[in-house]
C-alpha cells in the first residue's frame, strides 16, 4: 500500500506530514518533527538532516545549508570531493525524507504535494519538481506555502472568511490574501520576496559582531580564507541565530564565543530593543508588502477577518507587534513550523482521492466500494469534500507588438487575476516582406508601455514560408497549476486549413482558440518553438 504525503521543503528545515484518519500528522524523522535542510559529506558519504547540521560546525567546507535560496540558479557548491547544485541538495533531502518516512509508516511513499514560496519563480518551481521526481516522488502539486498554511487552519472552519497569511521563514517571505469558504480556497492576491527571511536577520547580528571584532582585533575576518576564519564565521552565524531566537523570549542576551580565533574569545550583549532597531528595515519591507497586497486585492485592513502567522521567523515578537499595528492582532498556530506541511498533506490526500475513485469506477461496484473505503481509511478524507484551491495569476503576461504607427506596445495575453491553469494566444504578423525570423519579447506588467513592464525573455522563431506578404505568427502562453509558464510561438501557414483558427482571433487580433492550436500542435500539423519562462519578476 502507498501513502501520499505533504512536504514542506524549507530553507532551514523541512517537514513531512500525512493524513491519518482525517487529521494531518507530522512524521518524525530521526525522532524529530523538523528535518534540517542541510547536506554534508562525511568520509566520502553524503549525509543530510540533523547529522549534516551537526557536521556543519566541524566541517563547514564539506557542508551546505540554506540552498533553497539558490534554487533554479545555475550554480554548484564545491564540497571538496563533489559538486552539488541546489537541485541536487533538494534531491538528497527529499530522497532521505521519502525513505525514512516510508520506513516509519511501513508504507511506500511515491506521491507528494511539495510546497514552494508563493513567490518562487517558474525556474525555481521546475527545479523543485525535478528534484522530487529524481527522488522517486510523483509531484501531485507544487503548492504555495501560504495556501498550505491556510488549508491547515481553514479546513476546520465553518464560516466564510478573508484571511491574510504572513509567512516569514528562514529564507523567504510571502504574503497572501485568500478567501476561505469551507473546502474552497481562493487566492485573492500575493506578494513577497523570495530572498528575505530569518537568515537576513541573523546576518545583521553577524555584521554587528564582525564590527566589534574588527574594533578589537583590527582585522576583517570576513575577508580571510584560512580554515580557522571560515570556522569562526560558522560559529558566529550559529551564535547569531541562537541570540535572535533567545531574544524571542528574553529582553537581553549575552553572546559569548570562547576561543573564537586562537585564544581570542568574543563577548557582547544584545538587547531586544537593539535587535528591533537593527532589523527595522527588514520589518518595514514586509509591512510595505502588506499594504501592497491589500491594494492588489482591493481590500482594506478592516476586510481581513484573520491574519495567520506562518514560518519560524514569526516567533520574533517584533513581527507580531508590526502586524498588529498595520492590520490586526495575528493568530499564531500552535506549531507554526508544521502548518505548511500539514496543509500540504491535506491537499495531497484530497488530490489523490479522485484518481483512485475514477480507477475504482472502472471495476465492479464491490471493488469500487472497497477502494473508496480503503482510501477513506488511509486518508480519512470524505470523497464528497474535495478541496478546491483556486490560485490566481498575480501579474499580466504578454508580448510586445507593433501598432499601426509601427510603435511598440504591450499586448497582454494572460491577464492578472485569471484563475490557474490559464492560457491565451494572440495573432501577430511579420512586419517586413521576406522576413526570415521574428523575435517575440515577453513581459510581465500592467502598463501599456513595454518599457515600464518587466522583461522576462525572448524567443526567436525562424519563418519557414518566407513570403512577400505578412506571415501570421501566433504567441501562446500557458501557465499550469504549479505556476510553471510555457511560451510558444507558432508560424501559421496561410492556407484554407487554418482559416478557422485565424478567424478565432477576430479582426482585432484578439485571443485565439488555444485548444485548436494545441490540437494542431499535437497532430504535428503546426510546429512551434517553446520556452519555459523564468518569471524573474517574481523575485521582488
Ligand atoms: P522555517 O523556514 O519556517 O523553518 O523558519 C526558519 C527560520 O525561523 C530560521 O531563520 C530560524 O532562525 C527562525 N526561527 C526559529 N525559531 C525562532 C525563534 N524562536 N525566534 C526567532 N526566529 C526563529
Amino acid at each position: 500500500m502507498s501513502v501520499v504525503v505533504g512536504i514542506d521543503l524549507g530553507t532551514t528545515n523541512s517537514v513531512v506530514s500525512y493524513l491519518k484518519r482525517g487529521r494531518a500528522e507530522v512524521i518524525p524523522i530521526d525522532g524529530k518533527n523538523i528535518f534540517p535542510s542541510v547536506l554534508s559529506i562525511r568520509d566520502g558519504e553524503i549525509i543530510v538532516g540533523s547529522q549534516a547540521k551537526a557536521r556543519m560546525m566541524l566541517s563547514p567546507e564539506t557542508s551546505v545549508c540554506s540552498t533553497k535560496r539558490d534554487m533554479g540558479k545555475d550554480i554548484a557548491y564545491d564540497l571538496g570531493t563533489e559538486m552539488f547544485t541546489p537541485e541536487d541538495v533538494a534531491y538528497y533531502i527529499l530522497k532521505t525524507i521519502k525513505e525514512k518516512a516510508g520506513s516509519i509508516l511501513e508504507e511506500k511513499i511515491d506521491q507528494a504535494v511539495i510546497t514552494v514560496p508563493a513567490y518562487f519563480t517558474s525556474e525555481q518551481r521546475e527545479a523543485t519538481k525535478r528534484a522530487a521526481e529524481r527522488a522517486g516522488l510523483n509531484v501531485l502539486r507544487l503548492m504555495p506555502e501560504p495556501t498550505a498554511a491556510a488549508l491547515d487552519y481553514g479546513i476546520d472552519q465553518q464560516r466564510d472568511q478573508i484571511i491574510m497569511v504572513y509567512d516569514l521563514g528562514g529564507g523567504t517571505f510571502d504574503i497572501s490574501i485568500m478567501k476561505v469558504d469551507k473546502n474552497e480556497f481562493e487566492v485573492l492576491a500575493v506578494d513577497g520576496n523570495s530572498r528575505l527571511g530569518g537568515d537576513d536577520f541573523d546576518e545583521l547580528i553577524c555584521s554587528r559582531i564582525y564590527d566589534k571584532i574588527n574594533d578589537e582585533l583590527g582585522e576583517d575576518i570576513t575577508s580571510k580564507k584560512d580554515k580557522k576564519y571560515i570556522s569562526a564565521l560558522m560559529k558566529i552565524r550559529e551564535n547569531a541565530e541562537k541570540a535572535k531566537m533567545d531574544l524571542s523570549d528574553l529582553e537581553e542576551v549575552e553572546i559569548i564565543i570562547p576561543n573564537l580565533i586562537d585564544d581570542y574569545s568574543f563577548e557582547m550583549t544584545l538587547t531586544r530593543d537593539e535587535f528591533n532597531q537593527l532589523v527595522e528595515p527588514l520589518m518595514e519591507e514586509t509591512i510595505d508588502k502588506i499594504y501592497n497586497v491589500l491594494k492588489l486585492a482591493n481590500l482594506t485592513r478592516d476586510d481581513i477577518d484573520r491574519v495567520l502567522l506562518v514560518g519560524g521567523s514569526t516567533k520574533m515578537p517584533i513581527v507580531k507587534e508590526k502586524v498588529r499595528d498595520s492590520v490586526k492582532d495575528p493568530y499564531v498556530a500552535p506549531n507554526v513550523d508544521e502548518v505548511v506541511s500539514r496543509g500540504a498533506a491535506i491537499m495531497a490526500a484530497s488530490l489523490c482521492v479522485p484518481e483512485t475513485y475514477d480507477m475504482a469506477q472502472i471495476n465492479n461496484e464491490v471493488n469500487r466500494t472497497n477502494e473508496v473505503n480503503r482510501v477513506n481509511e488511509i486518508n480519512g478524507v470524505n470523497l464528497d469534500k474535495k478541496i478546491i484551491v483556486k490560485e490566481k495569476v498575480v501579474f499580466t503576461y504578454g508580448i510586445d507588438m507593433l501598432d499601426e504607427n509601427r510603435k511598440l506596445y504591450f499586448r497582454p495575453i494572460i491577464k492578472r487575476g485569471s484563475t490557474l491553469p490559464a492560457k491565451g494566444a494572440v495573432l501577430g504578423y511579420t512586419s517586413t516582406p521576406l522576413q526570415k525570423s521574428v523575435v517575440i519579447t515577453i513581459y510581465r506588467g500592467e502598463s501599456k508601455s513595454v518599457k515600464e513592464n518587466q522583461y522576462l525573455g525572448e524567443l526567436e522563431l525562424d519563418i519557414v514560408n518566407v513570403s512577400e506578404k505578412n506571415v501570421p505568427v501566433c504567441a501562446l502562453f500557458e501557465i499550469d497549476e504549479n505556476m510553471i509558464i510555457t511560451f510558444t510561438s507558432i508560424e501559421i501557414p496561410m492556407t484554407e486549413e487554418y482559416r478557422e483558427l485565424m478567424d478565432s482571433s477576430g479582426n482585432d487580433g484578439g485571443n485565439m482558440d488555444v485548444d485548436l492550436i494545441n490540437k494542431y500542435l499535437l497532430e504535428g500539423k503546426l510546429k512551434g518553438k517553446k520556452i519555459k519562462i523564468d518569471a524573474k519578476a517574481h523575485l521582488k
